[in-house]
């Protein structure tokens, strides 16, 4: 049996591959140069971000890597050659604990291959999460990814001691599941999804059902207010790139879930190799590029009023080289230049540079005046290309201004690379191994 160090480094190891606790997309960065403090990526700390929009660490572990499922593309399937481990529920919180006192964590994110059944499983993890609440008044976050078919019963207890829930749905489609991870069922995650759905709105709307005051003479009794249940919501993971599926059907695939489950967020793996692969998976990692492509598509369907058809080539991916929004605009020349002081928000919006925050300001400003070219500077780095797209009194762009940016652009990004070009993707950044729970002490300066 190996020790609780050995114990450690397997299982946070084998965690890593989930990244629906964490922005992967966030640049990595880390403190080997003894310059500056902590880092972003790497294995046994994540970082996440609390509803409230802190970001914190969390202890991000499994409670054991041995799994009966044979998912091809996971490390930890039972056909899979790799060290094996497993903690006690008391192992966690104890750990938890620890790290915690340390000021190294401010939660746990814990997930774990399944073993003898979905409900076993499941009810170990929420046994950690009782524990550290009922036992400790452990008041940090806890984010419990849920097993789907875990029984209803499971499900409430965990959503009354986790922060958040989460069910990974995997792959794009059913079909792909049924190929690369024949045990698990399109049908049962969603029923599972749903389930915490349903759990979420009936809480809400207890929690929100008007509560007579006691002094009122004829006042029916004051009832209890319901448990909590899962405040910071749920979300999903998608492996990208394992299968065959197109960006198009990923999106699909995520609008159907934030409509019919109302996710919190949806997750973009990139599929990486793992060690002994089934020869049914790419030989190559996806791009993290694609990754972080889908992350920019996924904001502007939720917040930017765009579908995931129009985001997309005729192809049905997103384009690698530049980002969705500026790809849409490229191929829409009919809808600009925008007016910014007659525009609706929907068509501001819809302008290369211009985020929610800086159309917010542009619209409550022109409510009182004029806005001019200036107003445009002010909004900061993004104005030379937002000017490239809008008209105002004193500026109407000419012909060739788009094409000056876009070369301007395209050299900054990746030295002489003509935009547009695949070369333009920024070179991956060399790997770096971060807030590694054994990484030797870095002397701060
Ligand atoms: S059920 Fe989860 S841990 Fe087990 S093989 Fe499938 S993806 Fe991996």
């Amino acid at each position: 049996m190996p020790d609780l160090h050995r114990k450690i480094e397997i299982l946070a190891d084998a965690a890593k591959y989930d990244a629906s606790c964490a922005s992967s997309a966030a640049p990595k960065r880390d403190s080997r140069d003894q310059r500056g403090l902590g880092s972003t990526s790497g294995m046994g700390i994540c970082h996440s971000y609390a509803p409230d929009g802190r970001c914190i660490s969390l202890l991000k572990i499994l409670l054991t890597n041995w799994c009966q499922y044979d998912c091809l593309y996971c490390v930890n399937r039972v056909s899979s050659d790799v060290p094996r481990a497993r903690f006690t529920p008391e192992e966690v919180v104890e750990l938890t604990l620890d790290f915690y006192r340390r000021n190294l964590i401010e939660g746990l994110f814990l997930s774990s291959g399944i073993v003898r059944s979905p409900d076993h499983t499941m009810e170990q993890l929420v046994e950690v999460a009782r524990s550290l609440r009922e036992d400790h008044h452990f008041r940090g976050y806890i984010h419990l990814k849920t097993i789907p078919d875990a029984s209803d019963d499971l499900l409430a207890r965990a959503g009354r001691h986790a922060d958040r829930l989460s069910i990974n749905i995997e792959l794009p489609s059913a079909d792909a599941l049924r190929a690369l991870a024949p045990e698990k069922d399109a049908a049962g995650i969603s029923r599972s999804m749903a389930r915490i759905r349903t759990r979420l709105d009936e809480t809400a709307a207890a929690r929100r059902a008007p509560v007579a005051p006691r002094s009122m003479a004829g006042a029916t009794p004051r009832v209890p207010r319901p448990p909590r249940f899962a405040p910071a919501g749920q979300s999903t993971q998608m492996v990208v790139g394992a299968d065959a599926s197109d960006d198009r059907s990923i999106l699909k695939t995520s609008v159907a879930l934030y409509r019919r489950h109302k996710l919190k967020r949806v997750y973009y793996s990139a599929f990486s190799p793992i060690p002994h692969a089934s020869p049914r998976l790419p030989a190559q990692a996806a791009p993290l590029m694609r990754e972080h492509r889908l992350y920019q598509a996924d904001w502007l369907m939720r917040f930017y009023g765009f579908e995931e058809h129009e985001l997309v080539t005729p192809g049905g991916m997103l384009s690698l080289a530049i980002d969705p929004k500026l790809a849409w605009a490229l191929a829409h020349p009919e809808a600009f230049p925008v007016d910014v002081n007659r525009a609706p928000r929907e068509t501001l919006l819809r302008v290369p540079g211009l985020g929610s925050t800086s159309v917010e300001r542009l619209l409550a400003a022109r409510r009182v005046r004029t806005l001019r070219q200036a107003d445009i500077a002010r909004l900061g780095t993004e104005s030379a290309r937002v000017l490239c797209f809008v008209v105002l009194p004193d500026h109407r762009p000419d012909a060739q201004a788009l094409q000056r940016w876009l070369a301007r652009d395209g050299r900054r990004r990746a030295g002489d690379a003509e935009p547009g070009d695949a070369a333009a993707i920024r070179p991956a950044r060399k790997p770096s191994p971060q807030l590694d729970l054994f990484a030797p002490a870095v002397a701060v300066p």
